[in-house]
């Protein structure tokens, strides 16, 4: 792995946020074929090409946006791509996109097929300027492979893959009291990270809602999903040198800070 430069990591721990102008837009993965976002990536800071690895709900989607405020790559979560498919009319999803949502509900995996097209249709965003994170993709062996053979095309590689490790019955109580933004998305906890208005989010006023996936019947078959399917990874990536174990217990701060320290 490419080593980051100590001016990097003191930037980061400095807690500065990227000028929200020189933010990337998600627009362009939510919305493939959309025009490029390319904002200016902050000088300061290197293009990271990171992957997520975790079981649901271990904070992945908490940590990529605070790691995307912080050190600047788009977010790219496979799973919010789906979650917008479903709002939308259903008349406008295709026949691959409606059985997508039929998997979601059951927490079962959407198929490869299904998510390769995806995610290559949204190849341009791998080469954002400030780097990409991707979360929730890949899910399977098979997807860590096209994954491989997608950034070989595109002459691009991973710098590290973060394995975020918490034991599963710690959890399952954290799904249930987490609470996700119906407009921008953003990730609360009823106790640990709260909004500062009850059921309102601090950047966009959206309300927050339940995902539907987070209901206490469909946790279990999301873990056994993940044991089964995507737990391989981690033996995956290690074999490459890329996995970079990270405790996933305590705040969101401190689970940062040793996202910092593993990518030393
Ligand atoms: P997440 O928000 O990453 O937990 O994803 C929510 C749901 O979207 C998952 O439970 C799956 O049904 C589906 N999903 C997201 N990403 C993938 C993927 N890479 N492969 C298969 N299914 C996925």
């Amino acid at each position: 792995m490419r080593r980051a430069p100590r001016e990097t990591l003191a930037f980061a721990r400095e807690c500065r946020l990227v000028e929200p102008e020189r933010r990337p837009d998600r627009r362009a993965w939510f919305e493939a074929g959309a025009p490029t976002c390319a904002p200016d990536a902050d000088p300061r800071l290197r293009p990271w090409r990171l992957a997520l690895l975790g079981p649901p709900g271990v904070g992945k989607g908490t940590q990529a946006e605070i790691l995307s405020g912080r050190l600047g790559p788009c977010h790219l979560s496979t799973g919010d791509l789906f979650r917008r498919s479903g709002e939308m009319q259903p008349c406008e999803r295709t026949p691959a996109l409606e059985r997508a949502q039929q998997a979601m509900r059951e927490g079962q995996l959407v198929s490869d097929d299904t998510v390769l097209a995806l995610v290559r249709e949204r190849g341009r965003c791998l080469h954002c300027r400030g780097g990409f994170l991707l979360d929730g993709f890949p899910r399977t062996l098979a997807q860590a492979e096209a994954l491989d053979g997608l950034l070989r095309e595109e002459r691009l590689a991973l710098d590290a893959v973060l394995s975020y490790e918490l034991p599963l019955a710690a959890i399952a109580a954290r799904l249930e009291q987490r609470r996700t933004c119906a407009g921008c998305r953003a990730i609360y906890h009823l106790e640990a990270r709260p909004p500062a208005r009850d059921g309102a989010c601090d950047h966009c006023g959206g309300a927050l809602v339940q995902r539907q996936d987070d209901r206490r019947e469909t946790i279990a078959v999301r873990f056994a999903t993940y044991s089964r399917e995507t737990e391989p990874l981690r033996a995956y990536y290690a074999a490459r040198g890329l996995l970079r174990p990270v405790p996933a217990d305590g705040t969101p701060v401190e689970i940062y800070e040793r996202t910092l320290l593993a990518l030393r």
